[in-house]
């Protein structure tokens, strides 16, 4: 083990600082490391592994697809494309989608389309274009999106940025509405921020997050990657206030945990300011991609899997706020999206995530405070059971500060 944890140290950039557990294979809700021995994933790779690991139905299409067709380029048509976005569109009740890869390309996709939209149908001036940002947003690490988070670490050496991006309150529509100008293209939200800790904003903040743009022409686009696809309760975390975005990104589970698969998604009126030529992605659409995402897609319904983590996220939160201990200062989320907020004079996040570790179970803090509890959606009632028993026990272990 720890020859292999020099070995990735020595040669893979230093970008990330992983807990010390090298893992081989992955089952379920479980994952093994080169010694055998399992951990329960309450990380699920940052939601993009929601249908657990190694879902038979997924592999299935997976291989199927690999042996007959994995890349064409869009270059040409082809027989999984249009089902899957069919299906995608259906689903979240959008018109069109562009199909990329990862998170922060479907951003990207989102910026551009609400650029092109602002000059093309409301009339901005050129380069004119604004779009409204939450303070402690996460859309990716891309030049420009690190260029609007309000992250120091993120940004730190990366400038110059792009310009054309006004940061307002994540929670606070009537700042929302202060920051829009003639000038405003979009508001770009996620619906609870992940990366920024878990953080859920007051109750119908969507809701007028909704009117507010639909009364000054102004694209309402939620940031779904990390809440989309059943991982809050609903399909998505829109629907807990009713509302469809103007335009939508997905990705993360959207590739089933097999594959990359993002899309931007929109009213057609919107997707109409793509051309051929405008925009696009070499591996975005491509068929393995398709059919590994319409598989996803289908798993998620058919399982209710969105069901499932309201139900159990409910549970998981109800039976971690039982605990009533002094170092858990705040318990949040929805379905099973959940941070746990620590004391830090008590315990670090980090060294809670690695206690869990120690005990079999798999998280990754966030922000220095914050435990993520997010597991596959496939969990069982037993399981999150297990969870709770080691959380339990390791509160125990730092008792009660005096
Ligand atoms: C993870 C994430 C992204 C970026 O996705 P990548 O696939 O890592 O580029 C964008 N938005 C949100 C809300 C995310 O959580």
């Amino acid at each position: 083990m720890e020859q292999l944890i020099a070995l990735e140290k020595r040669v893979c950039a230093n970008n990330y600082d992983p807990l010390p557990v090298v893992l081989r294979s992955g089952a379920g809700a479980w994952l093994t490391d080169i010694h055998g021995k399992r951990y329960l994933d309450l990380m699920s790779a940052y939601s993009a592994t929601s249908f657990g690991h190694g879902h038979p139905r997924l592999l299935a299409a997976l291989t199927e697809q690999a042996q007959r067709l994995a890349m064409t380029s869009r270059a040409y048509y082809t027989d999984r494309l249009g089902p899957f976005l069919s299906r995608l569109c259906e689903m979240t009740r959008m018109d069109r989608a562009l199909p990329m890869n990862t998170g922060a390309e479907a951003v990207e996709t989102a910026l551009k389309a609400a650029r092109k939209w602002a000059y093309e149908v409301k009339g901005v001036a050129p380069d004119r274009a604004q779009i409204v940002v939450c303070a402690g947003n996460f859309a990716g690490r891309t030049t420009t999106i690190v260029g609007f988070s309000s992250e120091a670490q993120y940004r730190a050496g990366f400038g110059p940025f792009a310009p054309g991006f006004v940061t307002v309150p994540f929670g606070d529509a009537a700042a929302l509405e202060a920051a829009i100008t003639p000038d405003t293209a979009a508001f770009l939200v996620e619906p609870i921020q992940g990366e920024g800790g878990i953080v859920v904003p007051p109750d119908g903040y969507l809701a007028q997050c909704r009117a507010i743009c639909t009364r000054h022409d102004v694209l309402l686009i939620c940031d779904e990657v990390q809440t989309g696809l059943g991982r809050t309760g609903r399909l998505l975390a829109c629907d807990h206030d009713g509302i469809r975005p103007d335009g939508l990104v997905l990705g993360k589970a959207l590739g089933g945990g097999l594959l990359p698969v993002s899309a931007f998604l929109a009213r057609d009126d919107v997707m109409a300011v793509f051309r051929p030529g405008d925009h696009g992605s070499t591996f975005g659409g491509n068929p393995l991609a398709c059919a590994v995402g319409l598989a996803a897609l289908d798993l998620l319904e058919e399982e209710r899997l969105a069901q499932r983590a309201q139900a159990l996220g409910a549970l998981l939160m109800a039976e971690l706020r039982a605990l009533r201990h002094p170092a858990i200062r705040e318990i949040r989320g929805r379905g099973l999206l959940i941070g746990m907020e620590l004391d830090p004079a008590q315990v670090s996040a980090r060294v809670f995530c690695e206690r869990l570790m120690h005990r079999g179970i798999l998280s990754k803090d966030t922000h220095g405070t914050v435990v993520r509890l997010a597991p596959p959606l496939i969990i069982s009632e037993q399981e999150i059971g297990i969870a709770v028993v080691a959380i339990a026990a390791i509160l125990q272990d730092i008792g009660i500060a005096a």
